[in-house]
């Protein structure tokens, strides 16, 4: 094979986001030899300032949060194992129609080609064999995850690279499961209601578990998981994962999954493992 070690690269958008959706995927490659390359697109400055000050409010300081929120990425990434932080930095956008979404600088008014050539080059210099990002709706919506998505995939076609490239997805089987564990813990998580008009505005988040392609079992990186999310500490309100515990988290969060979108290895499906068909 190839005379470099293979590498995963996971595209996201903000710093807390590499633990939410890859924290497990991240960790385990890392210990099993692989070298992982996060590139986290924004400065998260959007996120919450001391005490949960939200954007425009006294006490929220966009370049304080900022340089917290870089500060935080570090320590997930020393928990993860992160073998190297690439940082766009790019002005986080802002829940999708806030007035950050159309300020200089924010990703979401990058031009896709400009981000595309920046991370195209990333790609050149880490020739990465795994892409990993988000579906096209960003998973649920964020402007900045859509554009993570749609900046990974113009890249793509810019470099002279053919790697499996994958979107994290959840199995709608544990989206209930989950909805109640998210209850138990004091969550505001409405079930959709079927017989009301307002189920129409529920974004379909999350696949039928017959099309997911790809289970990778991270049962034994749970803890690190875990303890990833906990540095992002400054955003732990938002962090709901956080209020269940270690334990309890370790037996809910033991699988993480994809939907396999490009494949040159032919490697069968469902697999369960990223690099199936590469080693
Ligand atoms: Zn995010």
């Amino acid at each position: 094979m190839a005379d470099r070690p293979l590498t995963l690269m996971a595209v996201h958008a903000h710093p807390d986001d590499e633990a939410t959706g890859t924290g497990g995927v991240l960790a385990r490659y890392a210990a099993e030899g692989i070298r992982t390359v996060l590139v986290t697109c924004t400065d998260g400055r959007c996120g919450d300032g001391p005490g949960g000050a939200k954007p425009g409010e006294a006490g929220h300081d966009p370049a304080a949060v900022a340089a917290m929120r870089r500060q935080e990425l570090e320590a997930s990434c020393e928990v993860l194992k992160v073998g190297h932080l690439e940082l766009l930095e790019y002005a986080d956008s802002g829940m999708m129609g806030w007035a950050s979404n159309d300020e200089p600088g924010s990703f979401w008014r990058t031009p896709v080609a400009e981000g595309a050539a920046r991370l195209a080059e990333l790609m050149r210099h880490y020739r990465p064999d795994v892409v990993v990002t988000y579906d096209e709706n960003g998973f649920y919506g964020h402007p900045d995850h859509i554009q993570a998505h749609r900046i990974t995939m113009a890249a793509l076609e810019l470099v002279d690279l053919t790697p499996k490239v994958y979107w994290t997805t959840a199995p709608r089987s544990a989206m209930q499961r989950f909805g109640e564990v998210m209850r138990e813990f004091g969550a505001d998580w409405e079930e959709p209601d079927p017989g009301s008009a307002e189920v129409v505005e529920v974004p379909e988040i999350g696949l039928p578990d017959e099309e997911i392609t790809t289970w990778v079992d991270t049962t034994a990186f749970a803890g690190q998981k875990f303890d990833a999310l906990a540095a992002h500490a400054s955003q732990g309100d938002n962090i709901f994962f956080l209020k269940m515990g270690k334990e309890r988290f370790a037996g809910l969060m033991g699988v993480e999954t994809f939907l396999r979108v490009r494949d040159t290895t032919g490697a069968a499906l469902p697999e369960n493992d990223l690099f199936a068909g590469l080693r």
